[in-house]
């Protein structure tokens, strides 16, 4: 298991803000699985860019490696500094579809280059907390996710920020297929939209509100396919570092068959 970013935390220097000034702590991992030859998965967790991101690469021979490597970098050069902390919702989003498309572009030119790479694909869901207001910003293209947990008592739980660009998630939204059988479905992997397509058109942005306690997660399908909800969300609730649940989520997956490489980022919001 590779990890990054374990237990590193950045706490805001703005002194003049009367807002909330959330600190982050986060920590990511991914691993190979049990059945998988190779780690296709590729993250980010960049806490002093205030930048995450998860990317869930698929092609031939070694083209799924080469396309998440390239979003992530892509992302990296894209933020190659925290935003200002001034900067506000709208011109963040901004900023994060604009990397996506940029990442987009980058995988077309490599695909077109590398006729061994040609049709190669990724998703990504980006994170990046806003320092002026208590929220963040989220992109997302693909089948990897975003969720929120917020403490108990606030009825809010365990909320799926991100929808799936899937065949049957627009069957579910459709009311052709329940959720139970979309998960069972043989086309549940089958993707509508992902990073490498021509026309990708904007990505999909979240302006997500964050309190003190909440805990987000990005993470690929290889967790979502193997762990329910309700054991994400009951580990995630656990008292344990950012990077003790990544790996606690990594060993469920596993446990469960690993029959995908796994990605996990575990991001904890506290004053
Ligand atoms: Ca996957």
């Amino acid at each position: 298991m590779r990890e990054n970013g374990g237990g590193k935390g950045y706490a805001p220097a703005m002194a003049d803000a009367a807002v909330t000034m959330l600190r982050w702590d986060a920590a990511g991992a991914t691993d190979r699985g049990r059945v998988r030859r190779r780690n296709e998965d590729a993250i980010l967790v960049r806490p002093e860019r205030r930048l995450f991101a998860v990317a869930d690469g698929m092609g031939g021979h070694a083209a799924g490696n080469v396309a998440s490597a390239v979003a992530v970098e892509t992302l990296e050069r894209a933020f190659p500094r925290a935003p200002s902390p001034r900067i506000g919702a709208p011109a963040l989003a901004s900023r994060i579809n604009d990397a996506i498309s940029l990442a987009n572009q980058a995988i077309l030119d490599r695909s077109a280059a590398h006729a061994a790479e040609a049709g190669m694909g990724t998703t990504v869901t980006v994170l990046s907390p806003l320092r002026a207001d208590a929220a963040c910003v989220i992109g997302h293209v693909g089948d990897s996710r975003a969720y929120r947990l917020r403490s108990e008592g606030t009825g809010e739980g365990f909320m799926q920020i991100t929808r799936d660009h899937t065949w049957v998630q627009q069957q579910v939204d459709a009311g052709a297929l329940d959720a139970l059988q979309a998960r069972a479905h043989p086309w549940s992997s089958i993707l509508t939209r992902v990073l490498g397509m021509e026309q990708l058109g904007p990505a999909d942005i979240h302006v997500i509100d964050v309190r003190p306690g909440d805990i987000f997660l990005l993470c690929s399908d290889g967790l979502t396919g193997m762990v329910a909800d309700d054991e994400i969300a009951a580990l995630l609730s656990g008292s344990g570092t950012p990077a003790g649940i990544c790996a606690q989520l990594i060993a469920a997956a596993n446990r469960n068959g690993g029959r995908d490489n796994i990605s996990v980022i575990v991001l904890r919001a506290s004053l």
